[in-house]
């Protein structure tokens, strides 16, 4: 089985500022004083994906929590007693130099604040926030507005504050309702605090609320992960993600990787059918490989990065795209509001996405979808007869213009998606 010869992406410019010489064989503009391409390279880009690009997303992101838990290697750290108003001050400087590179009729759709733990801001921080951001940037009347927020971190008046912001859905992590489990994965909340959590959003008005869940975490069990979605189902959210658990490098899971009690594969496959059968049970729809909803209820934010269409992300570490080219900011963020003090657009590094890329990238985050991916003559000719095979193994489906993974490919999706990348 292969895969489609490679098209590597452009890397033109790394955190070192050096640029190599394909950007310059392109024309790539020079920078107005700021590091990356200019206003010219992000906003002119062709006919086509400026109409696209006037109706984006928006990603926020707060890298602070309260504590590390064991399985996380996001970009975050603990805020311990760290003043946060110098990073909002810095995201809404960072609002700010977008706004001067975007075309002028960008409008934001879907606006998601995300992390780490937003609601570890306090009320002031939360309010200049989303000021800051709309003095900044348009924010579409009908936009969906998300707030990520953590059991150890919420609280009725925060959320009430957020209805009054604006936010119109939360997505609590929840992770667990296990506390032996919750404990093992250093989560600094109980099962208790989650179901509270989602009782204070309720009261505070949010009608459009998700719950995180991670399936396969130390400790767990079928039968204990089985209770602990029969309780997030009791809890009646509108949106449910369940992720499998990843060791990444960076956490502390990864550094004690050998010592770790992980459900075993013929456990996890449990898991998945337990997964089936009670949120079909509960009317939610599987709509991406790890989110269900009930109808009508899908992460407009996220269906807009699943179609591979355009966004803006603000804060250490974000990444954007936008006209074809990925964007990503500063990691740290001592040094993400160093650059923004220095009034330069604080990127790290952006790749210019050739055609052929875009197009993959299509297919594979398309796939992640129920909806799957639009299947062009485009996409059968660079894939030759990978799909056939693909199609043979059960793991896709080809019907008219849509190709789509099968229940046995949304069980495998990983090693469909890699022999697609
Ligand atoms: S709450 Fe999320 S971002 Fe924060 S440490 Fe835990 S996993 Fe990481």
């Amino acid at each position: 089985m292969g895969s489609p010869a490679e098209e590597p992406v452009e890397n033109v410019m790394s955190e070192d500022g050096t640029r190599n010489s394909p950007a310059e064989n392109r024309g790539l503009p020079a920078t107005n004083g700021h590091s990356g391409p200019d206003r010219h390279a992000v906003s002119s880009g062709a006919a086509a994906s400026r109409q696209a690009a006037n109706r984006i997303g928006l990603y926020v992101h707060v890298p602070f929590c309260v504590s590390r838990c064991a399985y996380c290697a996001f970009n975050s750290e603990p805020l311990a007693g760290r003043d946060p108003a110098p990073y909002v001050d810095g995201l809404i400087l960072d609002a700010k130099i977008a706004r001067e590179r975007l075309s002028r009729d960008t409008v934001f759709d879907t606006m998601f604040i995300g992390g780490g733990t937003p609601t570890i801001l306090p009320g002031r921080e939360l309010a200049r926030l989303f000021t800051g951001v709309r003095k900044n940037l348009a924010i579409a009347p009908d936009a969906e507005i998300t707030v990520e927020a953590n059991p150890n971190r919420a609280d009725r008046d925060t959320f009430a504050l957020l209805r009054e912001l604006g936010a119109n859905r939360i997505s609590i992590g929840v992770q667990s309702f296990d506390n032996a489990v919750l404990e093992k994965s250093g989560r600094s909340h109980s099962a208790d605090d989650a179901a509270a959590a989602v009782e204070a959003a309720r009261q505070a008005g949010f009608k459009n609320l998700g719950l995180d869940l991670i399936r396969g975490l130390p400790g767990e069990s079928p039968e204990s992960f089985r209770a602990g979605l029969e309780t997030a189902l009791s809890l009646a959210p509108e949106h449910i993600s369940i992720y499998d658990l990843s060791i990444e490098p960076g956490s502390a899971f990864h550094r004690r990787r050998e010592e770790l009690a992980l459900p075993d594969e013929e456990a996890l496959c449990e898991m998945d059918r337990i997964t089936a059968r009670l949120t079909a049970e509960k009317g939610f729809i599987r709509y991406e490989i790890s989110n269900y909803c009930q109808p009508g209820r899908e992460c407009r934010h996220n269906l807009n990065y699943w179609r591979n269409r355009p966004y803006l992300g603000l804060g250490a570490g974000a990444v954007s795209y936008l006209e074809g080219i990925r964007l990503t900011n500063t990691t740290a963020a001592d040094l993400y509001l160093e650059k923004l003090g220095r009034g330069e657009w604080p990127l790290a590094s952006f790749e210019i996405m050739p055609p052929r890329a875009r197009t993959r990238e299509t297919v594979v985050m398309g796939l992640r979808t129920a909806a799957g991916a639009r299947l062009t003559p485009e996409i059968r000719e660079m894939y030759g007869d990978v799909l056939g095979r693909l199609a043979d193994r059960e793991l896709v489906e080809m019907e008219a213009d849509r190709l789509r993974l099968t229940a046995l490919g949304f069980r495998f999706a990983n090693r469909v998606m890699a022999e697609l990348v």
